[in-house]
């Protein structure tokens, strides 16, 4: 196999990470492999073998530079002062057919000096519901890091639930920076380190910045769009710790994530997160937050402090009303508004209030407007007839509200209930439901397998999803 590795995070000082190979695993064998993908990235694939034998880790292509990131971050609103790939390894990076550089990451590759208690490992089971979330995310034009390959490794993992079958996730992404990874060096006081990084962020990332302020406010603008994206589809992240937010403005470390079914605003799937920190609802919270944590860390580096803080605190306070902005360009469609007004967030949002207090189905019910029934998404159909006048009259002069409403309404999401089913045979050595639903999402605006659009039934509901570990 030939990867046309162009490597630059390994050229970094050596605190920013440490060179390891990922341990070698038993009996590889390939679950899935993205050949659209691997297209892109430029890399010359052999026979499944040897696709099993490198994203697996067992043989290290030519040119590759493996390591694992150190950053650190806020779980759940804690500052843990050391993280880093506990069971991920950088093999290194790409310049994709796009002209953007991308890492090629094995994630379930093994202990890391960063593992502390961990195993290093993941199961079948969320390796393949990020592979399938990911690229559905990308189908949906949610930016996103990407799914190479899923490879078993023919050993067993043991965790709460007992024995499981292990599994190697290749993650392609713009790259793994994170707000954590700025967070470290601040919390260590390594000055030093805080500017290399940030200069290399900034070269990545965003060219035009010209500070680290600049790149403040890059991360924030990509944030906020990144939210209201994710809001838009009615995807629940789960989990954005500091270290799970990328500096790319990607989604990134799918763990306990969905995507929701009936819409309420405080809806929450992870186990752990028992104070609805990040529910549906209070991901705009979250981010800003996130974006808060990334602008403390990023001060540190600065000469006049003082200035800085006023700048930083500026940037920080213009994000809710541009998250706002982001969350009506990307709603207003959605009900067939093509030029949203300022008055358009009440109408969206008396919706999703219709919504919430009858249990519509997020996905079907926006789907459903451009067909001649939307009501049959409610039970109470005069409330809903009762804002539909309103919202007709407002989209009367719109040149083409069904075209607008098909193009950014999905027919078809990764719905929990299938996602647990189709790990479930997975596990059982049965890939067809996999199959199956990675071609429904890889067009999901004009669907045809119809009953991947369908809610789960009393007995399918799937009530919380459990951590990627
Ligand atoms: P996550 O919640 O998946 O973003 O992981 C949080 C931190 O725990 C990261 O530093 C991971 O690398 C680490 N981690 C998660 N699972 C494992 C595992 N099985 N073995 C070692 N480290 C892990
Ligand atoms: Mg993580």
């Amino acid at each position: 196999m030939r990867i046309p590795f162009d490597n630059s995070y390994a050229a970094l000082p050596d605190g920013f990470s440490t060179p390891l190979n990922p341990t070698p695993v038993k009996t590889p064998q390939v679950l899935a492999f993205n050949d659209g993908l691997a297209k892109v990235l430029g890399i010359e694939v052999g026979d499944l073998a040897e696709v099993a034998q490198v994203f697996s880790g067992n043989q290290i292509p030519n040119g590759a530079a493996p390591l694992a990131q150190l950053y650190a971050g806020h779980q759940f609103g804690n500052f843990n002062p050391q993280l880093g790939d506990g069971r991920a390894i950088l093999l290194g990076e790409v310049i994709d057919k796009n002209g953007t550089r991308r890492d090629i990451q094995l994630k379930g590759s093994g202990p890391t000096p960063y593992s502390r208690s961990g195993d290093g490992r993941a199961w079948v089971g969320p390796v393949l519901r990020e592979y399938v979330v990911s690229e559905a995310m990308h189908a949906l034009g949610i930016p996103t890091t990407r799914a190479l390959a899923a490879v078993s490794t023919g050993e067993p993992i043991f965790r709460e639930q007992g024995a499981l079958p292990g599994a190697i996730l290749t993650r392609v992404a713009q790259s793994h920076l994170r707000v954590g990874t700025f967070q470290v060096f601040a919390h260590r006081g390594q000055t030093e380190n805080l500017k290399t990084l940030t200069d290399y962020a900034i070269k990545r990332h965003y060219p035009d910045a010209k500070d680290a302020m600049d790149l403040l406010r890059a991360v924030c603008a990509a944030q906020a769009e990144l939210v209201a994206a994710w809001m838009s589809v009615g995807f629940i992240h789960g989990v954005m710790n500091t270290d799970n937010c990328s500096i790319a403005g990607e989604t990134i470390d799918y763990g306990p994530c969905a995507f929701m079914d009936a819409f309420h605003s405080g809806r929450v799937f992870s186990s752990i997160d028992q104070q609805g920190r990040y529910a549906f609802g209070n991901q705009p919270n979250i981010v800003i937050w996130n974006m808060a944590q990334l602008a403390t860390s990023l001060l540190q580096q600065m000469d006049d402090k003082d200035a800085a803080v006023e700048q930083a605190t500026e940037i920080v306070h213009a994000m809710p009303a541009q998250v706002e902005a982001a969350w009506l360009r990307r709603f207003a469609p959605k009900i067939g508004i093509s030029d949203p007004q300022p008055d358009d967030v009440a109408l969206i949002e008396n919706l999703l209030n219709l919504m919430q207090t009858d249990g519509a189905d997020f996905t079907n019910t926006f789907r459903a407007l451009a067909t001649a029934t939307p009501q049959d998404q409610f039970t109470n159909r005069d409330a809903f007839q009762g804002w539909a006048e309103i919202w007709q009259q407002r989209i009367a002069k719109e040149p083409d509200p069904p075209g607008l409403m098909n193009a950014t309404n999905p027919a078809v999401i990764p719905r929990n209930h299938r996602v647990e089913q189709m790990i479930e045979a997975a596990v059982a050595g049965d890939m067809a439901p996999f199959e199956r639903l990675m071609k429904a999402l890889s067009t999901p605006f004009n669907g045809t397998d119809t009953d991947l659009h369908r809610p789960p039934t009393q007995s399918e509901i799937v009530p919380a999803t459990f951590c990627g570990t």
